[in-house]
């Protein structure tokens, strides 16, 4: 139900946290996963490595999303080279947590450059192959706080919002071509992003979260992988919230 054999998936921001266990996941259902890594090449080879030695299929692939023509160039090569690109987890993602009386121009510029137009060049990138294969799927890593706000995360809470009306104009311009466009929304999972969280805010953060701990990688790779399989076939411009709770 969810195999994905033959498929070619590309994770961006895979090197690490949600991305890596999301790579992982996609390679355990059989896809081919492609790792997009910005700094972390060793760490990128390590997950190749770890899929293989599991018997999956994996490569390494340096690109920063924030680029738009390396992207472009990057996923135009690697659809010649494998034919095709089923599958899109724009991942790649980072945080400036700061009060928007104090955030920098170039903060902001920044976060809006990987987040958001990182995910629309990679989505404009991978609608070509999927086009031609009138077949696709395509899935953003918005947050919780894209939805619900979060003070001291406005640039970035604005820059996860975006992703719900990118995905939802998406669905509609390419169904009629079977490309599916969804969204994965996190709470909080336990990841680089959140470990520099101090204990004060961690422990505020629990008593809201009705399961009464952090999520784990896995958790949201999961409802990544079901978004992705054949089993979410019907489901497009939807959102899937992995929050414990947090914010139904
Ligand atoms: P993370 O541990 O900080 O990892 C971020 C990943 O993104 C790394 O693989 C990093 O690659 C990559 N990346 C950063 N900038 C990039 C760029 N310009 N081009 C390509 N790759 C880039 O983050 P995470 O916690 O796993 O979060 C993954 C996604 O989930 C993000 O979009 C985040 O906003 C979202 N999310 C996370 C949480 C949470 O609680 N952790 C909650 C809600 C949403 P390098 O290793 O090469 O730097």
């Amino acid at each position: 139900m969810f195999g994905l054999s033959g498929k070619v998936a590309l994770v961006t921001g895979a090197s690490r946290g949600i991305g890596r266990a999301t790579a992982e996941a996609l390679a355990a259902q059989g896809a081919h996963v492609v790792i997009n890594y910005v700094r972390g090449e060793e760490e990128a080879r390590r997950v190749v490595q770890a899929i293989e030695e599991r018997g999956g299929k994996a490569e390494a692939l340096g690109f920063d999303v924030a680029d738009m023509q390396a992207t472009d160039e990057a996923i135009a090569a690697l659809a010649k080279r494998l034919g095709r690109v089923d599958i899109l987890v724009a991942n790649a993602g980072i945080a400036v947590d700061n009060l928007v009386l104090r955030v920098k121009e170039e903060e902001i510029d920044r976060v809006f450059a990987v987040n958001v137009k990182g995910a629309i060049g990679c989505a404009r990138a991978v609608i070509k192959p999927m086009m031609r294969a009138r077949a696709g799927r395509i899935v953003f890593l918005s947050s919780i706080v894209g939805e619900m706000g979060n003070a001291g995360q406005a640039v970035y809470a604005a820059s996860k919002a975006a992703l719900l009306g990118l995905s939802k104009t998406l669905a509609r311009e390419y169904a009629s071509r079977s490309i599916t466009v969804n969204v994965v929304a996190p709470g909080f999972i336990d990841t680089d992003m959140t470990s520099s969280l101090g204990a004060e805010v961690k422990e505020g953060m629990l008593k809201a979260i009705p399961l009464g701990r952090t999520g784990k990688p896995e958790e949201v790779a999961a409802a990544v992988v079901f978004l992705c399989s054949d089993a979410a076939s019907y489901i497009t411009g939807e959102t899937i919230r992995v929050n414990g709770g947090m914010y139904m």
